[in-house]
């Protein structure tokens, strides 16, 4: 109904949208020359910027001086002919323009991520590439950006091919089995073994990059950190603190509460986003607004990645703990009765944090410092070298979080979207399924066993935008902003 054209030519402004010094606006398509020449401009040497004067073609009025590039297909993003303008940023200018590219026949405004979609249809980079492209666009910390490369220069698509390639040497060698199989009758037997055996090696494969999607998931989201504890703790102090450490990408995230204050900050190279809990306590006068309040929290509570309970270390009856694990105790004595049995701390990468330890007599703190061991960490808004340290244990947390733990895998993949994990979970699901096939039958059929193998291929390929419909393909580029 609504579909566009892809062989209309496009347009649109291709930087940022807020005001600045120079913007780039973007032509592709087919009739790219001859706007350049509804414009009365000699078409340039390929990818050189030339000075030119810009004429509107219907009324001759002056637009802008600006820079032209002219990009001949195939070598353009998007593998069309393409030409860039870069203007002054006014608003008036970049609209002057756009208007009269328009005006001349058969070129249109481009929707959200048709340059990128473009790309991906003229085979200038496949799906994950493209999502990588959007990823770096909205990149904010180093991990992100990191991510998102790691995506764009193509090592995760080589690992989905890769993993592709496998299968369909696996099939072909099973169509090569069918045709022979009657005069081997005696290899038989080895062939489903070594088959088996090869299935089993692809699925570990593919569920060991499962595992790391968590983490991919976490650098492209932020790692989320929730901070509760008793009422005047220091939660919001810390939490200040914190944010002041990375002012740069501090943003008040739309859809804060009163009782959750969100926040999106850069710790190390990670983006975490810190929720202040505001409204928990333990009390039989809760009214019903505060009521709503503590749900919210809770929920909050079971899905954070890591958990930060602040306590005031003068009151906590500290001095019965003599070890570190009466000292875990007491603190997980205190944060069950604080959230009940909706949220199992032992479930959760916990930290603890002994706030206000500046208050505290020298012998006690020197006791409980001995005590710390990074879990438990004393804590002080107070003093920054204190602070420091419980900054450095928080750093830990998320890095952990965030990193694998083997370094040494070269192949890996960044499992960054819902849709990868969907494909890879049914890919490895479908070749468990093989394998229990070929546990449970004595003479298994090659046919059927290649039809798991394919429904594996075809799993694998979508990761890449093999057998992408074109439903599909719009909802991924919608995503994206115009211009990209
Ligand atoms: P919240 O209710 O847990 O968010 O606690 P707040 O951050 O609002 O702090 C409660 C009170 O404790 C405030 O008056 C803070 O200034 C004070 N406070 C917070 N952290 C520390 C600390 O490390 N040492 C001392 N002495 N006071 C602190
Ligand atoms: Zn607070």
């Amino acid at each position: 109904c609504c579909a566009l054209s892809h062989t209309d030519t496009i347009c649109a402004l291709s930087s940022g949208a807020v005001k600045s010094a120079v913007s780039v606006v973007r032509v592709s398509g087919s009739a790219t020359a001859k706007i350049l020449e509804a414009f009365k401009l000699r078409i340039p040497e390929p990818r050189k910027a030339v000075l030119r004067q810009l004429i509107h073609p219907e009324d001759q009025s002056f637009i802008d001086k600006a820079l032209v590039l002219w990009f001949p297909k195939p070598h353009s993003y998007t593998g069309e002919d393409m030409c860039e303008f870069h203007v002054h940023g006014g608003r008036a200018v970049v609209e002057g323009l756009l208007q009269a590219i328009v005006s001349v026949n058969s070129c249109r405004i481009a929707a959200p991520g048709e340059f990128t979609q473009r790309a991906f249809a003229n085979k200038k980079l496949d799906l994950i590439q493209a999502e990588g492209i959007a990823d770096l666009i909205e990149a904010e910390t180093k991990a992100q950006r990191r991510q998102a490369v790691c995506a764009l220069l193509g090592s995760s698509s080589k690992f989905y091919s890769s993993m592709n390639d496998a299968v369909i040497h696996m099939r072909a060698q099973l169509e090569a089995f069918v045709d022979f199989s009657e005069e081997h009758a005696l290899d038989d037997q080895h062939f489903w073994i070594s088959l088996d055996e090869n299935v089993l090696e692809l699925e570990k494969s593919i569920r060991s990059v499962l595992k790391s999607a968590k983490k991919s998931k976490r650098i492209k989201e932020g790692v989320k950190v929730a901070v509760i504890g008793p009422p005047n703790a220091g939660k919001s102090s810390f939490v200040n603190l914190l944010a002041r450490e990375d002012v740069s990408i501090v943003s008040p995230q739309p859809g804060t509460t009163r009782d959750v204050v969100e926040r999106t900050i850069e710790i190390g190279s990670y983006p975490i986003v810190v929720q202040d809990t505001a409204g928990l306590r333990l009390a039989e006068d809760v009214g019903d607004i505060e009521y709503e309040g503590m749900k919210r929290a809770l929920r909050i509570l079971q899905a954070c990645d890591l958990l930060v309970f602040v306590v005031d270390v003068t009151m906590l009856n500290s001095g019965a703990a003599q070890t570190v694990d009466d000292l875990r105790e007491l603190l997980a004595t205190q944060l069950k009765e604080l959230v009940g049995a909706s949220v199992d701390p032992s479930e959760k990468k916990c930290l603890f944090i002994l706030n206000k330890s500046d208050l505290l007599i020298e012998s006690d703190r020197t006791m409980l410092k001995n005590l710390s061991d990074g879990v438990v960490t004393l804590g002080s808004c107070l003093s920054a070298d204190v602070f420091q340290s419980t900054y450095d244990a928080l750093l830990r947390a998320v890095s952990e979080l965030c990193e694998s733990s083997s370094v040494s895998q070269p192949l890996q993949a960044a499992v960054t979207r819902e849709r990868h994990r969907k494909h890879l979970e049914a890919c490895a699901d479908v070749l468990h399924d093989l394998q229990i096939y070929l546990a449970e039958c004595t003479e298994p059929d090659a046919a059927y066993a290649g039809r798991f193998l394919r429904t594996a291929s075809n799993d694998l390929g979508a990761i890449t935008g093999g057998f992408t419909t074109e439903e599909i393909l719009e909802k991924i580029f919608k995503d994206f902003c115009v211009g990209k």
